[in-house]
């Protein structure tokens, strides 16, 4: 076997070795007893010392998931190795690897979306899946051509693509009957605030119809909900905008949600999503 020693792993004083893509590092079970305790029951008896050997993982991905455990390395995942680290730390239940996995991708899906989508799903990481399911249903037609949407289980595809449908029907049918034509007036003026209010929503309608295809969820939720001001009935207007309207843009394009990390913003934009849980 033409096997090499780890040059950043191969203590002299450890007492077992691990084999992975033909590279031995030798380490020291009470450290793997700490933090990657599943490891030692795939143990086997060698000529001298102990060994595991760990097939499917390169020895680049074991090196880095040793120097996360070792406590004079500090290494954190990248995006090139975020899913082999994921895999290792599911697969041998190394927590600290997991932990440091799902820290990063908690802390950077904005930058690689449709990758930590992929991420979330294969992990089942229902927290990440739905937050990152927001980005990726705000654009999916780019997305759709990324290698990520391809690999995805064709079911979780067909959910995306159900969902941005049925967003897109919704914005077909965008009138501004839909949203006034049921509206009780509360004020003193009716016909004038009904006049205001139909004006400013033409307005909105149509520049969400006249924008080219593709136009985002994210943007029509903030272009519909936006604020209305008017000169009168200012308690009427009120109600209009935080119930009525509201309402009946959910009637229409279903639950938005903004992301997690932006909800203690002012204005958050908010997102079409889908969940993992399917009850
Ligand atoms: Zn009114």
């Amino acid at each position: 076997m033409n096997s090499k020693r780890s040059e950043l792993h191969y203590y002299p004083d450890g007492d077992i070795l691990i084999i992975a893509d033909k590279t031995i590092f030798r380490v020291h079970k009470n450290i793997l007893k700490m933090a990657a305790p599943t490891l030692l029951n795939h143990e086997q008896q060698g000529n001298e010392l102990p060994f595991i050997n760990i097939p499917n993982v390169s020895s680049s991905v074991v090196d880095i998931a040793l120097s996360m455990i070792y406590p004079r390395h500090f290494i954190m995942p990248t995006w090139m190795n975020i899913d082999a680290l994921l895999f290792l730390a599911s697969n041998y239940s190394i927590n600290k690897i997991y932990v440091a996995g799902v820290t990063f991708l908690d802390q950077n899906f904005k930058k690689n979306p449709m990758f930590a989508f992929y991420l979330a799903e294969k992990y089942k990481l229902s927290f990440l899946f739905e937050e990152t399911s927001k980005l990726v249903l705000d654009q999916l037609p780019k997305y759709k051509e990324d290698s990520a949407f391809q690999k995805l289980p064709l079911e979780i595809q067909s959910a995306l693509i159900a969902r941005h449908m049925s967003y897109v029907h919704s914005v077909a049918e965008l009138s501004v009957n839909h949203f006034l034509s049921t509206y009780r007036h509360t004020c003193n003026n009716p016909a004038f605030h009904n006049k205001e209010l139909n004006q400013e929503i033409e307005s909105r309608v149509s520049t969400i119809l006249d924008q080219p295809n593709n136009i985002k969820p994210s943007k029509v939720w903030s272009i519909i909900l936006s604020h209305i001001t008017v000169t009168d009935g200012i308690d009427c207007n009120d109600y209009f905008m935080r119930e009525h309207l509201a309402k009946k843009f959910t009637a229409m394009f279903g639950d938005f949600k903004c992301l997690d990390i932006d909800k203690d913003e002012e204005n958050p934009k908010c997102y079409i999503y889908i969940s993992r849980n399917k009850s």
